[in-house]
């Protein structure tokens, strides 16, 4: 099943957990960039995004934010939607996990794989990471998962499994007879060795939680979130429907030429994706292209470190141009990349402001000015070695470009198209049209017509080139070069010498207006002011409670000043266990307080605390905390409550965060 002149491409389904910020940027800008050029080169193409909505962690985090898992997975869905849509990402399709057409493919997808054999109901008991959706196999209770280093959690479930034992040697064969299937090298070579190290059967359905997609005919499960997800792919072109119209956007379409995502998520693509399809009997996508991290400032961006970058702040400041064009230049395509402000405006200052839009400015001006805004001819007695070399690079640029964009080396693609905007620049100088025009004699006028024609042309050819990567400005570059829509360009018959005499230009405006020095600053101050808004909603949402009505803390955070001195022997007069939440509710009339049945192993107590505007009580229920278990009881709202819950105080506020522990440890246990 392979379908020639069409081109399928996908990005990840970005996971609503999290806001988009300029790594997902990246991905979907990368898949942008392809599509386009695509579309120039004449191929029908395909080119899906969307949102990943459902598991364990968006009903946890849909809790701690006041809402339902649909109302926290609409919101974050809609960011994600309305950023491509700012940035033009043209995007074919829009796929939400939460819709009907995906569950009904899922479904269906499911129901081919027990049809077949592949799934068999098990049972589960062992360690899981809420945070990957994944169990983690042979491990102690509380071991730290090995993808991400957070504890894991004791579950026992009865499961559906799907034979992934099964797969191995049929995933291995596959691997070597198509040595393109993925890439870059080192990715493909890691995946290699995982599948040869050995295949467990993979747990397909979970009970621990309700929102997802239904097991067909047993309800009480829902498809594990990977298999669910994964599956987007195929239902957004019509998996699963009887539609004549899905079937035959289906068969035109499937296989995807392109799956693109981070490395982070090779395993699941390369393994278990392929692994479900060869069951399932239905095509293999023809390949899966890792991209590395973008980092800020050489560090892993992640909300915990306070250093993620928003897109909207390049968008309001210097534009999507500059944006795409900074992702695909600066960082080399399969390695992590780097990312600063300082980086983004040098760039933009060098290569936009005083590369191709220098280019363009002068080369319209001086046709408006001497030509009477027409495209001049090229005296072919004026003719000099300087102005063949440019054809000749121009010509050498183009099929160099092609070679290196197919290979996804986008960097090297642009890095070669700018060589060529370098060239023309040094080529203008040199040959001073400016001085030429001054001087009134046939000749000296042929020789500036064939200058101004060279400079033209060699900008018609890069902005061609490098439309898929900064649409925006090369459509007005085109416009102005008098050729109307970028769009309707065929990039397959770019050639040397294409640009028509008496070409008429339309109105000459600057692109690229240079960034000064202070832009940096207000880029900063701009994402500096957008975090705080962030925090400030998620926390308002999430927390505030005051010390008034919890119990005194432990050590007090806020003060600073000199604080008297204890001997040990004070210190051990406070006892510290350890103990779990096994009943929290809130406190009719007192919005801050919550009542909690904790256990300290040789006992079930009552404490009452503070922390309601911090916790939602369903998510405390199992959580181990830290108890001052002798202190004497006192009554809060008519409770009492027996011991206090050890918890920093944060901020003006009081924000309380509860102390906890990274690995497992039993109830009971004494803190010293
Ligand atoms: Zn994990």
């Amino acid at each position: 099943m392979d379908n020639p002149g069409k081109f399928y491409i996908t990005t990840p389904i970005y996971y609503v957990n999290a806001r988009p910020h300029i790594g997902h940027t990246y991905t979907t800008i990368a898949c942008d960039a392809i599509a386009r050029r695509q579309r120039m080169l004449g191929v029908d193409t395909w080119f899906l995004t969307g949102t990943d909505e459902h598991g364990q962690k968006i009903e946890r985090s849909a809790a701690a934010a006041g809402c339902t898992p649909r109302e926290f997975a609409d919101r974050i869905s809609g960011e994600f939607r309305a950023l491509w849509d700012r940035m033009g990402v043209t995007y074919d399709d829009f796929i939400r996990t939460t819709e009907p057409r995906h569950a009904r493919g899922v479904q269906a997808l499911f129901a081919r794989l027990q049809e077949r054999g592949y799934i068999y109901k098990g049972s589960y008991s062992g360690q899981y990471c809420v945070f990957d959706e994944l169990y983690v196999d042979a491990a102690e209770p509380g071991a730290p998962c090995p993808e991400c280093g957070r504890p894991t959690e004791t579950v026992h479930e009865e499961n559906y499994f799907f034979k992934l034992s099964a797969m191995q040697e049929r995933l291995l064969k596959y691997y070597g007879e198509h040595p393109d299937f993925i890439r870059p090298e080192t990715r493909r070579n890691e995946v290699v060795s995982f599948v040869r190290g050995g295949l467990r059967d993979l747990s397909v359905s979970r009970t621990s939680f309700k929102w997802g997609i239904p097991v067909p005919n047993d309800p009480k499960h829902v498809i594990y979130v990977w298999l669910d997800a994964l599956a987007n792919y195929m239902t957004a072109l019509g998996f699963g429907s009887d539609d004549p119209k899905d079937r035959a956007r289906l068969a035109r379409y499937w296989p995807a030429d392109v799956h693109m995502i981070g490395k982070e998520i090779v395993r699941f693509h390369c393994v278990y994706w392929p692994a479900f399809l060869m069951a399932a009997d239905l095509p293999l996508p023809k390949s899966i292209i890792a991209h590395g991290w973008l980092l800020f400032e050489e560090s892993k961006m992640s909300k915990s470190r306070g250093n993620i970058v928003r897109s909207e702040t390049i968008l309001d400041t210097l534009g999507q141009d500059a944006l795409r064009y900074f992702l695909l230049r600066e960082i080399v395509f399969g390695q992590d990349g780097s990312f600063s402000f300082d980086a983004l405006v040098q760039r933009f200052n060098s290569d936009l402001a005083n590369g191709i839009g220098n280019l363009a400015s002068r080369t319209l001006s001086m046709i408006a000015r001497y030509f009477g805004g027409e495209v001049p001819y090229p005296s072919a007695s004026e003719r000099a070695p300087a102005d063949e070399a440019i054809g000749a690079l121009a010509q050498q640029t183009i099929t160099d470009f092609h070679a290196q964009f197919e290979q996804f080396q986008f960097s090297r693609a642009l890095e070669t198209a700018w060589s060529l905007v370098a060239a023309v620049n040094k080529y203008i100088v040199e040959n001073e049209p400016w001085s030429v025009a001054e001087r009134d004699d046939q000749d000296s006028r042929a020789r500036l017509a064939t200058i101004l024609y060279t400079s033209a042309e060699a900008l018609r050819v890069v902005t061609a080139l490098v439309h898929p990567v900064i649409p925006e400005a090369t459509a007005k570059i085109w416009t102005q070069l008098g050729l109307g829509e970028i769009r309707q360009m065929d990039l397959r018959e770019l050639a040397w010498g294409q640009l028509q005499l008496g070409t008429r230009l339309g109105a000459v405006e600057a692109v690229f207006p240079r960034a000064d020095k202070s832009m940096v600053e207000r880029m900063q101050q701009m994402e500096q002011q957008r975090s705080a808004e962030i925090t400030k909603t998620d926390e308002t949402k999430a927390a505030a409670a005051t010390q008034a009505e919890t119990a005194p803390a432990l050590a007090d955070s806020s003060g600073g000043g000199v604080v008297e001195k204890i001997t040990i022997d004070d210190f051990l007069k406070v006892e510290l266990r350890v103990g779990q939440i096994k009943v929290a509710e809130k406190v009719k009339g007192a919005d801050k307080l919550l009542r909690m049945e904790v256990d300290i192993g040789t006992e079930v107590r009552q404490i009452v605390a503070g922390i309601a505007k911090a916790y939602e009580p369903e998510k405390l229920v199992g959580r181990k905390v830290v108890i001052v278990a002798n202190l004497q009881p006192r009554k809060l709202r008519g409770l009492e409550s027996n011991g206090m819950i050890v918890a920093a105080s944060l901020g003006d506020d009081g924000l309380p965060v509860l102390a906890g522990f990274l690995e497992d440890i039993p109830v009971g246990a004494k803190l010293k």
